[in-house]
């Protein structure tokens, strides 16, 4: 549906950005260069073991022995079958006793209010910003009822409440599931429907405001299900608006342009004089530049702030699997360097639209990746962009690549921790799909364990020198 809507208006836009990219391109090979050359920023290595000196010795050893587990691919590839067992095996009581001292604390704020706010004062004083997350999140067949939604709905109102009541950070953020709100299967249904139906933003907006919208080619009890779907997200957005940036989670293509529409419409909504609702872009898919470009255009059009979480994207396994069993085109780039160039461009459109709209346009550089970070503080340098982050900041998973976290807060930029809270039962299921998702990430893992050791054996050297 919204490349009906790439028209020339973006062409002539893009066209005055792709002369400043094309000229750019020229200069790539020289930046390529630049990044790895002495003059970049000493800091740009992420080599200093002193980024985990705000560590305390038991989360030096908790990380370290977390990762090592993650090393092996058996162990991550089968987390979820593994956890199960040895909690049937232990008992719950005895399983949470395990857990929670590690792999739960290592990638989880906690369950109860006051957990939740230590972690995050924590995470404050190591220079950090918390992104709650709600751990829920439902699949093709996983679907619940209409009070399972409701329920749903009244832990993301928890969560914007937290995101900005207390404190934690200058400009709060907090993650977002449709398809916590909205069925999956309904996702599904309308992102079919869009390829031959046009779906107008006012009348989607109207429905979030209690309008009773028939939308074309749903039956009465999916319509039904839609504009409740739709006053529930209604309602996360009037609650974060001017106080929380809620940044919209893409998921499987099957359903991402169903999100996307909706989420346009909540844009539409909300985000007309500052970016309050954001989308994911994910990398690895093939169309995402063109994606991006519709994204720009539409924000143009519709005169709405876009803010985007850029990420190479966690579903690629599935994506290939489905597309290959429906004998359709695989819809993710071939290779990782294909993935890493598309990543690549999107953040060069993002940051220079930035660079003369910082006010319209913003950015969250979700990557663990070291390469993206540098390119992107490198760029950000180049083109005078402030690192306060009110237009572009970092993201990280809590738990994962604290040294590039911690290296880029140590120096003024603004990173957030994409954060989980929760029981373990409710927290488990979303961290074995994380484990899974980013199984590459932790397996690749090894520079961190690197430091973390090297921070290990200062510190133990220097309590046998104090000792003696
Ligand atoms: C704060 C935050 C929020 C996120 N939100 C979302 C979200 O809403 N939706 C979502 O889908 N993802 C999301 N992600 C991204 C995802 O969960 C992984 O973290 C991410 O894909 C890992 O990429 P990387 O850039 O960190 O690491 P890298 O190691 O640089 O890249 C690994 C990624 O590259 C891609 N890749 C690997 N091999 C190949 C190949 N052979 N061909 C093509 N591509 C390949 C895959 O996307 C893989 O995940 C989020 C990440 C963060 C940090």
């Amino acid at each position: 549906m919204f490349s009906l809507l790439r028209q020339p208006a973006l062409s002539r836009f893009i066209s005055v950005r792709l002369k400043s990219v094309a000229a750019s391109q020229s200069m790539a090979a020289k930046r390529d260069r630049d990044l790895c050359n002495p003059s970049s920023p000493d800091f740009l290595t992420f080599e200093d073991p002193q980024a985990f000196k705000v560590k305390s010795f038991w989360e030096l050893i908790r990380a370290l022995g977390v990762f090592r587990l993650c090393s092996f691919p058996t162990l991550v590839n089968n987390c979820g079958k593994l956890m199960t067992i040895t909690r049937k095996v232990l008992g719950k009581q005895c399983f949470c006793m395990v857990v929670r001292p590690s792999v739960y604390a290592q990638f989880v704020a906690g369950e109860t209010e006051g957990e939740i706010a230590d972690s995050m004062q924590k995470m404050r004083s190591l220079g950090l910003h918390p992104m709650l997350a709600v751990p829920i999140e439902e699949d093709l067949g996983e679907s619940t009822g209409e009070r399972r939604y409701e329920d749903n709905l009244a832990a993301m109102l928890e969560c914007v409440h937290m995101s900005h009541s207390k404190g934690w950070s200058k400009n709060p953020m907090m993650q977002l599931k449709i398809t916590a709100l909205v069925s999956p299967e309904l996702c599904s249904k309308l992102t079919s429907l869009l390829k031959t139906e046009q779906y107008d933003l006012n009348e989607l907006v109207r429905a979030m405001e209690g309008e009773e919208v028939m939308f074309p080619g749903l039956t009465e009890s999916e319509n039904t299900h839609l504009l409740l779907g739709l006053q529930r997200l209604n309602k996360i957005g009037e609650a974060s608006v001017n106080k929380v940036r809620v940044l919209v989670d893409a998921e499987y293509t099957y359903m991402n342009p169903a999100l996307s529409l909706i989420t346009m419409a909540m844009m539409k909504k909300f985000s007309q004089q500052s970016a309050w609702i954001w989308n994911t872009h994910q990398c690895y898919l093939k169309e995402s530049r063109n994606l991006l470009l519709d994204a720009i255009q539409m924000s143009i059009d519709q005169s709405f702030c876009l803010g985007v979480k850029l990420v190479r994207g966690a579903y690629m396994d599935k994506e290939r699997k489905l597309a290959e069993k429906e004998g359709r085109t695989d819809p993710i780039h071939e290779s990782w360097e294909r993935t890493n160039d598309s990543y690549n461009g999107c953040l060069e459109i993002m940051l220079n639209l930035i660079s003369e709209k910082p006010d319209r346009y913003m950015i969250i550089v979700a990557t663990h990746n070291e390469e993206s970070v540098r390119r992107a503080v490198t760029r950000m340098e180049e083109l005078g962009l402030h690192r306060d982050g009110n237009s572009v900041c970092f993201g990280q998973l809590m738990g994962m690549c604290d040294h590039v976290s911690l290296t880029l807060a140590q120096h003024g930029f603004s990173v957030y921790k994409s954060v989980p809270y929760g029981s373990v039962d409710d927290t488990l299921p979303y961290l074995v799909r994380r484990a899974q998702e980013n199984r590459t990430v932790l397996q690749g893992i090894r520079k961190e364990r690197d430091l973390l050791r090297q921070e290990l054996c200062h510190r133990l050297k220097e309590k046998i020198t104090s000792a003696r």
